[in-house]
């Protein structure tokens, strides 16, 4: 890994540098929350967001895409052929980036990769930015509040300049000729660990921190309280929605008006709509709030670790702000923090 410094007052340069050959989309305001999207000016970018209400997975999974077209009368089906758009996203939070990370090890690393994921994976830059914890963050627990990979150059902020990691060419080359980089100074890196300090003392410390949480989870697998939080649950799916990490989606064929060519779409689906888990013959593999909030809380804190290692939780926080029922990871480490005090009494 490279390290250089800039002055903060580089940043435009720098975006309109990327500008010059991509698409940058980046944080921006949309009424009262941030959103990433395409930006014509870097006067747009709000680097000062807590969190986006959608994470930039919608850039390599979008909500519904077409993977093929298809003609019945032949039964030919057109090659794959998605439009790449050459693209940067600015301004990611540690937590997208390692959200990103372990969409790659479904879509990219996997044995059979996603042609449609790669290739717009393949044709993005990342820039990822420093922050500071909102109330509803705990990325901290999982190690996601730092991304050690995953990004072209992550800038972290040492107060009026940017600590720059580099981890690929394309973005150094762009870096060096929009900007002045500097080696890093002893000083530099005492601002960054105290930078650093800073913010692992400013996270939520009302969230319990459950590290055995996986393990819990299946000795605690048919205890009322998943009745009791399943229940509550509106099946509304905004916590797949917002959450960077969730990737479930359905497929369909659509027919023409003319009953011959049609299309094959995939759009985003989520495992707590009452028929995601609908079969045909009627059967439902999940036919309740219990079994299907149970099942999206294992795959997020223990079903995803046992495969590869890691939470598929982040921790960013969304779904604590997007369900209405009050239902998220927090409560269920909550929960077991309870079950702990119990157990001690
Ligand atoms: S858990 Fe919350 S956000 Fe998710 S579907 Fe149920 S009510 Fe909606
Ligand atoms: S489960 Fe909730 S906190 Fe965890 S990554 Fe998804 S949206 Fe963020």
């Amino acid at each position: 890994m490279l390290y250089r410094v800039i002055d903060a007052t580089e940043l435009p340069s720098l975006v309109r540098a990327f500008m010059d050959s991509y698409e940058v989309v980046a944080p921006v305001k949309q009424g009262r929350g941030y959103v990433f999207d395409a930006i014509e000016s870097p006067d747009e970018i709000a680097l000062d967001y807590d969190t986006t209400i959608v994470s930039p997975k919608k850039y390599f999974l979008p909500p519904k895409e077409t993977l093929f077209e298809f003609d019945a009368t032949v039964n030919e089906v057109t090659d794959f052929a998605v439009e790449i758009t050459p693209r940067v996203i600015f301004g990611a939070h540690a937590c997208d980036i390692n959200a990103i990370n372990r969409l790659d090890l479904v879509f990219k690393d996997g044995k059979y990769p996603d042609p449609y994921y790669t290739a717009r994976r393949e044709a993005t830059l990342i820039v990822g930015i420093s922050c500071m914890p909102s109330e509803h963050c705990f990325c901290d627990l999982w190690g996601s509040d730092e991304a050690r990979f995953g990004y072209d150059l992550f800038l972290q902020d040492i107060g009026g300049k940017y600590l720059v990691s580099i981890s690929s060419v394309e973005a150094a080359n762009i870096l060096e000729a929009a900007c002045d980089p500097r080696v890093a100074t002893d000083e530099d890196r005492i601002e960054f660990r105290h930078a650093t300090r800073k913010r692992q003392e400013s996270f939520n410390r009302e969230v319990p921190d459950i590290q055995e949480v996986a393990m819990l989870m299946d000795a605690f697998h048919k205890d009322p309280y998943w009745e009791e939080l399943g229940g509550r649950c509106l099946a509304c799916t905004a916590c797949s929605a917002v959450c960077p990490t969730c990737f479930c989606f359905d497929i369909r064929d659509t027919l023409d008006a003319n009953g011959k060519t049609g299309k094959r779409e995939r759009t985003w689906d989520a495992c707590t709509a009452p028929q995601f888990a609908l079969v045909a013959g009627g059967h439902n593999f999940r036919e309740n709030g219990r079994n299907r909030v149970r099942h999206r809380m294992y795959h997020k804190l223990n079903g995803f670790l046992a495969n590869h290692d890691r939470m598929l939780c982040v921790g960013c926080g969304r779904c604590v702000k997007a369900c209405k029922a009050n239902i998220n990871p927090i409560e269920v480490l909550k929960f077991f923090e309870r079950k702990g005090a119990e157990d001690g009494e």
